[in-house]
């Protein structure tokens, strides 16, 4: 059954195509913007066929002729009508056959690829603007919460019982209610805390928006113990006539702009750490050579970060960030050196080991200290030999 892919499987997504090893053969990433317009994907998948198919011949001709079969089948079959975004990984029979496909409630942009390896970066960077949260959607006649999930609402609660439905919006819709009656209210308001602290903590949420009646959201802000309010991201006012989905529309806005606060605030630990502590590297080589040592908190790349091609061994699997000049292999030797994406090389490092990666927009600060880098678990030894981190890694 097709449906909209979720954060624990977006994950264990990425981890799987960060691992996926390269062939011979080309391997095909394909992301489509499915928000308005059919006809920009649709001209990006045959402007990119036309071009690809005038470039590969052979098996990998017959692969990419192969994958992008398995691709039309798929739009034409599994597309769901509430997706705006969707992305493929396909490989053809001769380099080892490879089918993965996602679709989401969030955009991705129209961008196609072929590379040895699966291009991952934007379902990174989706995994990290969207995430999930939890939003308590207060009204005076009914109140439910809901779970977003990569920007996909799902109803988890009902906090309304219909037989409690009338007292509570009276309690909860009159403004200035009775002394008398203030304690069957909080004590009912507890109650729909308790259930709403209870599915955080067993899902492992740590945000929340809560949306509705001003009144009902400031007096549940109120009540609050600290588990939740620390976990407080924004409250967003919304009247009874609104739609469920345009109240969840304005939760997704202030969540993505509450990310990049978060990504900055990150991107200035980053900073910190390299002023101070050792406790972090910048730049391309700096930070590859931090993720093959292995004490990688957290990757940290700025969402412009477009570095140089570097390279890498296909016999002794060597990499470096520096554009290679010969085909032959400084190490082993070997006239098999290819152009390696250094961007994907990181990512694709970070998600076999399943590290975090923060993606911070408009850094100018990070971008000056090369557009990456990461937060180490342990100090930085005086000196990273990157043969001793190979070897132990
Ligand atoms: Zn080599």
């Amino acid at each position: 059954m097709p449906h909209l892919t979720t954060l624990d499987e977006l994950k264990q997504h990425v981890t799987l195509l960060a691992s996926v090893e390269e062939s011979d053969a080309p391997f095909i990433s394909c992301y489509l913007n499915l928000e308005d317009e059919p006809d920009s994907w649709r001209k990006t998948l045959d402007d990119r066929a036309r071009i690809l198919r005038r470039l590969l011949n052979g098996n990998d001709l017959a692969d990419f002729e192969e994958a992008l079969g398995k691709i039309e089948t798929w739009l034409a079959t599994d597309l769901l009508s509430e997706a705006k975004g969707a992305a493929l990984f396909v490989r053809g029979t001769f380099g080892g056959a490879f089918m993965l496909p996602m679709q989401f409630a969030a955009p991705l942009p129209n961008w196609f690829a072929v590379y040895p390896t699966p291009n991952i970066y934007h379902l990174v960077e989706l995994k990290d603007n969207y995430h999930r949260y939890v939003v308590l959607l207060a009204m005076p006649e009914r109140a439910c919460i809901l779970e977003v999930n990569l920007g996909a609402a799902t109803i988890r609660a009902w906090v309304n019982e219909p037989d409690l439905r009338a007292r509570v919006g009276q309690e909860w819709s009159r403004p200035h209610y009775q002394v008398n009656q203030a304690h069957r209210g909080d004590r009912f308001m507890q109650g729909k805390i308790a259930v709403l602290e209870q599915l955080m903590r067993s899902g492992g949420h740590t945000h929340l928006i809560l949306a509705g009646d001003a009144g009902i959201t400031g007096r549940v802000r109120n009540t609050l113990p600290k588990y939740l309010a620390d976990k407080l991201v924004e409250i967003i006012p919304a009247v009874e006539t609104d739609q469920q989905a345009d109240v969840v529309m304005a939760t997704l806005a202030s969540f993505i702009a509450h990310e990049e606060q978060e990504s900055r605030t990150v991107a200035e630990r980053l900073i910190e750490g390299l002023r101070s502590q050792n406790l972090a590297v910048a730049g391309s080589a700096a930070t590859l050579d931090a993720l093959r040592w292995g004490e990688v908190d957290t990757l940290v790349m700025a969402n412009d970060y477009q570095p140089d091609p570097g390279w890498t061994c296909t016999v002794c699997q060597s990499i470096g960030t520096e554009t290679p000049e010969t085909s032959v292999c400084p190490h082993c030797g070997h006239e098999s050196v290819r152009p390696l994406d250094i961007r994907e090389a990181l990512l694709r490092l970070a998600g076999q080991s399943e590290c975090p990666v923060e993606v911070v927009e408009k850094s100018d600060a990070l971008m000056s200290l090369g557009g990456v880098g990461c937060l180490l678990r342990t100090r930085l030894p005086a000196q990273i030999d990157t043969q001793t981190a190979t070897a132990s890694g």
